[in-house]
Parts: C-alpha cells; structure tokens; sequence
C-alpha cells in the first residue's frame, strides 16, 4: 500500500489561488512519480473566509490543519478587508494557525540561484553564492505581546501600543532549531535584536549565550543589532549562514534578504514546531509574499516560492528529501532556461512557468542542491 499523507491546502486571497495552482500541479506530479497518495483537502482562510463565514479561519479548517501532516498555504489580505479591526482582519488565519498550532519556527531560506544572479539589485561579486538561512520567532514578540490597543487621549490625540516580550523558553526552543540547523550548514549562528536599547533584546542575548555554551558551543555563535543586520545584508550577505532572531526584525530582515535573491515571488517558507521523530506534523508551508493586490488577476505572479515551498514540505514533514530535490532541481533548470515572470525581468505567465517546471521534473534531472 502507498504511503499516505494528508495536506491541507488553503489558497487564500489575490494571487495566493494563482501561485497555489502551480505548487498543486507540482504536488501531483511528485504523487504520479513517488508512488505516494497525497490526500488534499482544501478550505478557505483570510479575506474569503471572511466573505463566506464572517471570520478569517474557522474553527473547523483548524481542526483539519490540526490532523494533516502539513498545510500548503498561499496568501491572505488585501484592500477590501483593510478597514476590519485587527481581530477580523484576513492575516489573522495565519497568525492563529501559527499560535493555535505552536508552530513557533519560521524557517525563511535564502539563496541566491545561479541564474538569477543577474536579478539581484547586488554586484555579482558580493552576491554570488548568496545561502542564507533566516530562522524567525513567530508566536511571540511585538505581533503577540500585550498589552496592545489603541487609547484615546484627554488632549484629544490617540496613543497606539504594543508589547515586545520574550521569555527564557521562548528564546531557547527557536534558538535550539537554528543551532540544529547550523549543524548541517555552514555552523555559524548570527542572534539578533536591539539589546542595546530594549530589554527583550537583553534577555534574548543572555539565554543565546548561555544556551550557546550550555548546549551547543561546538557551533559559532555571534551577536548583532538588527539595524547592523539590516545594513550588513546588504553590504556583505555571504557573511551569514544562520541568522535567528525575533519576529518583526525576522520579518523585515527576510524580506531584505529575499529582495537580494531577485525577487520577494521566489522565497518560500516553513513555520515548524515540535518534531513527529524526524518529521514536522503539522506544520505550515507557505512562500514569503503577501497576496499582492497590484498584480492580483493578471496571471503573473511568480509561482517559484510557493513551488518551493511544496518542496519544503517534501523535506520536512513527509519525509520525502528525494522528491524535494528533484522539485528544487526542477525550479532551477527552468529559471536558466529563461522562465521567469516580469518580476524577475522575464515575460512568462505564471502558468508558463508552471508548465516549464513540470517539464523539468518531466526529465528528471536530479541534483544534490536543498533548500531547506
Ligand atoms: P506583497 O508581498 O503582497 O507585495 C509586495 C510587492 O511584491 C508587490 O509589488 C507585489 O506585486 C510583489 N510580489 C509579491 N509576491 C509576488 C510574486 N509571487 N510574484 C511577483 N511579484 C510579487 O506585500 P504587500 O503589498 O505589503 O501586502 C499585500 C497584502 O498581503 C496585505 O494585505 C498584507 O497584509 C498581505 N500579506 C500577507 C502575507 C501572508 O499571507 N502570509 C504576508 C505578507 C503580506
């Protein structure tokens, strides 16, 4: 009997259904090849949900992502729902699977792939060879800590607010996952925050090192300030091999870092929490873009981080790293054979460029190259 999985698939808003059609056809094609059965349900979540059920993410679509092996998720959002409170708002199906579910890793790589180094707003000298991987905090921190709320004030004004909070546990456990990663890396860790300035940045530096030197002191750890991270990404981005930091500077900082690899369309992601032995169930895979309302419709997106991201799922929670590579192989060949969407400077459709990486998986070129 084939082996059996089952992926929930929650295409979302504006391009998310567009990119999400390509990642599927990619899915099955690894099903026909693998000789594995991927069982995929699909529900909605963010802004559609919204329409159809007045809230974001039921309570029912968490319980699926609950009993699935991994979610595929696309992009939620966009002007329509704007004016809804923060509660309502369509970003709220993502944040509560993240929370709901304790996926508190947000595994965010970026690399640079050979033919697109001629896309990166870098030098080639200073971005060739570009791997980094970003491991981001992201049930915790400014978009979680209270107290939040907005107040209005005697003279009239308002006053916004918001937490940042991080605690031991917190800290060790993301802190853990990027050491782990180091290892089958380069094995060099970058801790990130503002400890010169905040207190959760003083505490995070105090538990990295002394999990540094409690667990892990075979792997090197370095200190930075995220505002030096930011610039130093730019000016020299090989320096990095694993960065872990909290989840706003996570969140600013891969999409600098995206932006170096060619495009924000190519980078895909994993959000992870305990391990199933050496698998992630559940866990959520989903590209780094948002749902991009300016190009939302055309049939242009880049399809290439929601791509990758399926093999990261591959890799990660179906414990499939034959298939992954072969997807990653995949994406590679057709991007050096010129299927590139327009932000990328090329003119294929997304479906076009859908098509060339299953032409790609078609023959089967395999290689050693992993994302994840
Ligand atoms: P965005 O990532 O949607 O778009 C930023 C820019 O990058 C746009 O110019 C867009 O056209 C371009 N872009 C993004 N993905 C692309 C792709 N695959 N191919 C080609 N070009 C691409 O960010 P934004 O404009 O700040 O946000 C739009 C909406 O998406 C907002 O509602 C935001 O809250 C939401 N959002 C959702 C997620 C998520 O679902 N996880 C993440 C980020 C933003």
């Amino acid at each position: 009997m084939s082996q059996e999985f089952r992926i929930l698939v929650l295409p979302g808003d504006g391009i998310g259904p567009e990119v999400m059609e390509q990642a599927v056809r990619v899915l099955k094609r690894v099903e026909a090849m693998a000789g594995v059965d991927f069982r995929l349900e699909y529900a909605l979540a963010g802004g559609c949900s919204i329409d159809a059920y007045g809230t974001p993410l039921l309570d029912r679509t968490l319980e699926r992502a609950r009993g699935s092996h991994a979610v595929l998720f696309g992009s939620v959002g966009g002007p329509k729902w704007e004016g809804l409170g923060f509660d309502l708002r369509p970003e709220i199906a993502i944040l509560r699977l993240r929370k709901e579910l304790n996926l508190f890793a947000n595994l965010r790589p970026a690399r640079l792939f050979d033919p697109l180094i001629d896309a990166s707003t870098l030098k080639p000298e200073v971005i060739g060879g570009f791997d980094l991987m970003i491991v981001r905090e992201c049930v915790g921190g400014l978009y979680f800590g209270e107290p939040r709320g907005i107040e209005q004030l005697s003279d009239g004004g308002r006053r916004g607010f918001n937490t940042e909070t991080y605690s031991t546990g917190e800290i060790e456990r993301v802190g853990r996952v990027a050491f782990q990663l180091a290892r089958s890396r380069r094995n060099e860790v970058c801790s990130v925050e503002k400890a010169n300035v905040t207190e959760s940045g003083l505490v995070w530096r105090e538990v990295m090192t002394a999990l540094h030197q409690r667990e892990f002191s075979h792997v090197t750890l370095r200190h930075m300030y995220a505002d030096n991270c930011a610039m130093q990404l730019v000016r020299a981005p090989k320096q990095f091999d694993v960065i872990v930091t909290g989840n706003m500077f996570g969140d600013i900082l891969s999409d600098l870092a995206s932006m170096l690899t060619g495009s924000l369309g190519m980078l895909p992601s994993a959000t992870i929490g305990a391990t199933n032995g050496d698998r992630f169930n559940p866990a959520v895979y989903e590209p780094i873009h948002g749902s991009a309302p300016d190009i939302a419709g055309k049939g242009i997106a880049n399809p290439m981080g929601q791509i990758l991201s399926v093999a990261m799922m591959l890799r990660l929670s179906l414990g499939l790293p034959q298939q992954a590579a072969e997807v990653e192989s995949a994406c590679i060949q057709a991007l050096g054979e010129g299927a590139r969407t327009p932000d990328l400077g090329g003119s294929f459709s997304t479906v076009q460029v859908g098509d060339a990486v299953l032409e790609q998986m078609g023959r089967l070129r395999t290689s050693s190259v992993s994302v994840a």
